[in-house]
């Protein structure tokens, strides 16, 4: 039987019977998959504590019966991202990101680019702990990398230019739009400012998450942003999302400046 090999970041996990355990991971190449690992929680020898959430590991598996469940057959760790499990916003926007991965993306659809964005985030959630910038950036790109992005620096619907210093956004109408187009519809008030940033992040590197600062203003009216653009693409709200404007409510931006 071919048998696999790749590094891998855990999504989630959930304990099977008596000590089995099915893992859902992200492994570049593949994309997003679910293994069954049989007697995980007995095994050190085989899985010893590697299949955690959240942590890089490296996967051995078989391929499973008719498309279902692969075999995990062995992990070997390679990062537990220690740093990210003692601060709660981190675990926060760890598990919503890759809850947002899930939903985005189908089983099997690889995607390099958005493990290297996960991977770069969980890096820096392990290292600086969670913020509501660290958010912000994530969703933009990975919006990108699933070509949800609305239009942003032109009208969406006569793709003229955009008269500041506010810009309506509607999501479902295609993002920003002209005062003309815009009428009356439901939409949000984003400034210019704002769009012009996140123009300019989504032109920037993909696994960049330090170094880069926005105003408590910009960091709000990007998230009604995204707010807005989910809600539009996604069939319901995430289960991880009301958890994560609990303990870090976008209010208290931290990271401002
Ligand atoms: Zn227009």
């Amino acid at each position: 039987m071919r048998e696999f090999r790749s590094e891998a970041i855990v999504l989630r996990h959930l304990d099977y019977g008596e000590s089995d355990r099915i893992v859902t991971f992200f492994a570049p190449g593949y994309g997003r998959l679910r293994g069954f690992a049989r007697a995980a929680r007995k095994s050190r020898r085989r899985f010893a504590a590697s299949l955690e959430p959240f942590a890089s590991v490296t996967l051995y598996w078989s391929p499973g019966r008719s498309g279902g469940l692969v075999n995990l057959k062995e992990a070997e760790l390679i990062d537990l991202r220690v740093g990210l499990r003692s601060d709660l916003p981190a675990i926060a926007l760890a598990g919503y990101a890759c809850e947002l991965i899930e939903a985005l993306f189908a089983e099997e659809e690889a995607q390099d680019q958005v493990y290297d964005l996960l991977r770069a985030l969980l890096d820096h959630l392990s290292a600086r702990g969670g913020t509501p910038l660290a958010r912000l950036l994530f969703e933009l790109r990975l919006l990108n990398l699933s070509g949800y992005i609305p239009h942003l620096l032109h009208c969406a619907s006569c793709f003229g230019g955009l008269p500041g210093p506010n810009v309506q956004f509607a999501a479902e109408r295609g993002g920003s739009l002209c005062p003309a187009c815009a009428g009356g519809g439901r939409s949000v008030a984003i400034s210019l400012l704002t769009i012009g940033s996140v123009a300019r992040i989504l032109r920037g590197p993909l696994t960049l998450f330090a170094e880069i600062g926005l105003s408590q203003q910009t960091l709000a009216d990007g998230e009604r942003l995204i707010a807005d653009t989910l809600r539009c693409h996604l069939p319901r709200p995430l289960r991880s999302a009301a958890f994560l404007e609990q303990v870090m409510p976008f209010s208290a931006a931290g990271e401002a400046g």
